[in-house]
């Protein structure tokens, strides 16, 4: 489900504005969220070059290998009337981009290429423009992509929603004597179930494994006793992500310190999403997250940022962390989730999306924060 034209037109025209700004010749996108943004189409990179060439001053030409042509029909590209330059397999399609960029008359010393595109065709790209320096097209995506319209909030409102009643079911899969895969098995089904076209993440960290954030799934089998922590998310029709985390307990915990230790961290929480409102910097929502739990001694157990932005990416900007200056504005969308990791022990970590409004700020997520203590 792509925005519609007028949406993609607008963001073109805005891009062009900024890349004019930022006195780069042109911005050079292969399939991404960058061009799904865009363009309404996504897709991955491969070896065979595609490529938005969108120039500060010009219209944006599409280079597409020719056996991928047909699979543009239907898509906004049509629609949006942009020239289409194909290639066949033989020709050169980075000497086809330059010749493309070189139409202007215009020198061409900057271009800013996307973030994620593939090392082979930023190679390719600088053999066929040696005197042109290639920068990162997020210098200018990033400040349009981080400021969401009233049709993106509501696509995330709805993903928010929909792992929302994921973790409503928790209980149905979350069971003593079970692996953290079985159960991870059917988390994805049911992500896949309540909405999104995929679950692009399923964290099932259970007793010591809580303790590593990025944890995935693993054999271990549930105990009596486990704090399990769950990162869940997956992207929508609209390819807007969900990623929301509760850390449940299978009947009364087994360790003595996770009652304490939990209100720290859910104090930690709400202290930080309390803090988001426009004018604020996201640094200073990531230290309001850090003052109660370093206040209570497990600073240095809260080892990762407090949040990252969220949209056609899981993580994009602004990413909520300390260095960070940039001034939080309404429409920004963002996770807040402070972790206390207990290595070898336990971890815990709560994890909302949140969006920046005019005056301060909307949860995504509403399942309840408490430590979710599941029957044995
Ligand atoms: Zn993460
Ligand atoms: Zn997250
Ligand atoms: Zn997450």
């Amino acid at each position: 489900m792509p925005a519609p034209l007028d949406t993609l037109t607008a963001r073109l025209d805005r891009t062009r504005d900024a890349t004019r700004v930022a006195g780069l010749a042109a911005l050079l996108i292969t399939p991404s969220p960058d061009l799904r943004y865009l363009l309404g189409v996504g897709g991955e990179s491969h070896e065979r070059l595609t490529c938005l060439v969108l120039p500060a001053d010009g219209d944006p030409v599409l280079v597409v290998p020719a056996l991928e042509r047909p699979g543009l029909d239907g898509t906004p590209v049509l629609e949006l009337g942009l020239e289409i330059a194909e290639w066949t397999d033989g020709v050169d399609p980075y000497a086809l981009t330059s010749a493309v960029l070189r139409r202007s008359g215009s020198p061409v010393t900057r271009t800013a290429v996307g973030d994620t595109m593939p090392a082979a065709h930023v190679l390719g790209l600088r053999d066929a423009l040696p005197a042109c320096q290639q920068e990162l097209a997020s210098t200018v995506l990033g400040q349009l992509r981080m400021r969401k319209d009233s049709a993106e909030i509501a696509a995330l409102t709805a993903a928010g929603q929909a792992i929302d009643r994921v973790h409503a079911r928790m209980g149905e899969w979350l069971r003593v004597g079970r692996t953290e895969a079985q159960v991870g098995t059917d988390v994805a089904a049911a992500i896949v179930a309540e909405g999104h076209t995929a679950a692009a993440f399923v964290i099932v960290g259970s007793g010591p494994n809580g303790a590593s954030p990025h944890h995935d799934v693993s054999a271990r089998v549930l105990q009596a006793g486990d704090v399990v922590v769950v990162d869940i998310g997956g992207p929508t029709p609209e390819g807007y992500f969900s990623d929301s985390t509760r850390t449940y307990s299978l009947g009364e915990p087994a360790q003595a310190d996770v009652a304490a230790v939990y209100a720290v961290l859910q104090a930690a929480q709400d202290a930080a999403v309390a803090a988001v409102a426009p004018g604020v910097t996201a640094e200073q929502v990531d230290a309001a997250a850090r003052v109660p739990i370093t206040d209570a001694g497990f600073g240095e157990r809260f080892i990762h940022r407090t949040g990252h932005g969220i949209g056609l990416e899981v993580h994009e900007q602004p990413y909520i962390v300390a260095g960070n200056a940039l001034i939080l504005e309404a429409g920004m969308t963002f996770s807040i989730e402070p972790g206390i990791y207990l290595p070898g022990r336990w971890g815990a970590r709560i994890e909302d999306i949140v969006v920046v409004n005019a005056s301060g700020v909307t949860r995504l997520n509403h399942r309840p924060r408490d430590l979710a203590v599941l029957p044995v």
